[in-house]
């Protein structure tokens, strides 16, 4: 693959974003600059005895992006290409996705640069617990809640959980949400990004009048939101898995195959490449396949002007962060290939943890059928808002979604003003 012409930077591409849309709804210049800057930064490095007997130093971050409209909110990342700048980007996207769904929250985000798969369970923990007290200084039930994100877990929130509880004395499951079931986690959390990510393109499906029952998808990533997404496509709309991929690699078969025996695959062998019946097709191949419905659901910067004019699906939905650039955008957009845009397609997943926090501090649990008919509820009307801007306004699905988001934002601006 050649190189695209455009930056690849993620909090450039979410600046260049929000100067897009502050443009067309004719923002103050005042207010655009608060939309383009973080609130409060928080950068630490600090020790891990490893199992070698050896102390690492790791740095991580914490970006508070912006509260507006409610307390900060936002997962935590553990990959080894984190930087501030991409912890930026997916807290100023946090954001957004808060306000598009319409859920009380601002936006924030956590990152720690490590490899989590060459590192033991043991020193997972205490590199977890170690991040976990060094933010404790910011985060909390009223005012910042993390959650999972690329490469943490129920387990990482679990431990983060006790580690802000022991300081407390006492149980704080409202500190973090995608928690396990048992220490106050929501039935659903799981697959709620996945879900909605479900209910989105269903939603889109209907605008092109592309029927789901056997259409084809090609997924690139298979973790968390890329399985269960695959898995929800197959079992609960009849639709065709052609493809999956994850950091190793893909596979291809146009007959299809069922995501449920490929994550089996994937437990005993640590990767979906060379799943029998399948051909091998690489991660940057799948984007390109025959498809009707493309999900990117690894990481950012996937879709570029260099590879958009060979995309071949109606739609695309964005499980990932990021994936796309805004000159890939623009060729999607004059192309007529429906994209629906990160904050609202996988804003399915800080919906439920939303609803998990509301069962946290109410303690009072929803059941499975509350929790996915809530969730439809809201996706659906996030993506109807969506639609109607987009429509009205003539533009792309982002622009429609971040036209939704930043006019909410700023209406919490106009009723709370500038602080003094
Ligand atoms: N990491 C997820 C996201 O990017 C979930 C965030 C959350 O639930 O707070 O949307």
């Amino acid at each position: 693959m050649s190189k695209p012409k455009e930056t690849l930077n993620p909090f450039e591409i979410a600046r260049t974003q929000i100067d897009r849309v502050g443009k067309k709804l004719n923002l103050d210049g005042g207010m655009l600059e608060v939309l383009k800057n973080p609130r409060r930064e928080l950068t630490v490095h600090f020790p891990v005895k490893m199992d070698d007997g050896k102390v690492k130093v790791f740095t991580g971050y914490r970006v508070q992006y912006n509260d507006a409209i409610g307390p900060f909110k936002g997962g935590i990342r553990y990959h080894w290409n984190v930087s501030l700048d991409e912890v930026r980007a997916l807290a100023c996207w946090m954001t957004w996705k808060c306000a598009v769904m319409g859920i009380p929250y601002g936006g924030a985000k956590g990152g720690v640069i490590c490899n989590p798969k060459e590192m033991s369970k043991n020193e997972l923990e205490h590199m977890t617990r170690r991040y976990a007290s060094e933010i404790a200084i910011i985060i909390g039930p009223e005012k910042d809640i993390p959650a999972p994100d690329v490469y943490t877990d129920g387990q990482t929130m679990a431990w983060i959980m006790d580690t802000i509880s022991m300081s407390k004395g006492f149980a704080v499951p409202g500190v973090v949400t995608g928690k396990p079931l048992v220490i106050g986690g929501s039935l659903g959390r799981d697959e709620a990004t996945s879900r909605g990510l479900m209910y989105a393109v269903r939603e889109a499906a209907k605008k092109v009048k592309l029927t789901l029952k056997g259409a084809t998808i090609a997924v690139q990533g298979f973790g968390n939101v890329g399985m269960h997404f695959a898995r929800l496509m197959h079992d609960e709309q009849g639709s065709k898995i052609i493809a999956v991929s994850d950091s190793k690699g893909g596979i291809v078969s146009e007959k299809g195959f069922d995501p449920k025996e490929v994550q089996v695959f994937k437990e005993k062998t640590g990767s979906v490449v060379g799943f029998p019946g399948t051909k091998p097709v690489s991660n940057e191949e799948i984007l390109e396949l025959d498809v009707d419905i493309l999900a990117p659901c690894a990481l950012e910067g996937v879709l570029t002007s260099e590879n958009a004019p060979r995309v071949k699906a109606k739609i695309i939905g964005e499980g990932a962060n990021g994936p796309t650039t805004p000159e890939a955008d623009d060729i999607f957009h004059k192309r007529g290939i429906v994209l629906i845009p990160d904050i609202l397609a996988n804003g399915g997943g800080v919906t439920v943890s939303y609803f998990e926090w509301v069962q946290n501090l109410s303690e009072f649990f929803w059941t499975k059928a509350d929790v996915d008919q809530k969730l439809e509820g809201v996706m659906v009307g996030a993506f109807n808002r969506v639609w109607e801007m987009r429509e009205s306004k003539k533009v792309d699905m982002r622009q429609g979604a971040y036209m939704v988001a930043i006019n909410r934002v700023v209406e919490a601006y106009k009723w709370r003003g500038i602080f003094p």
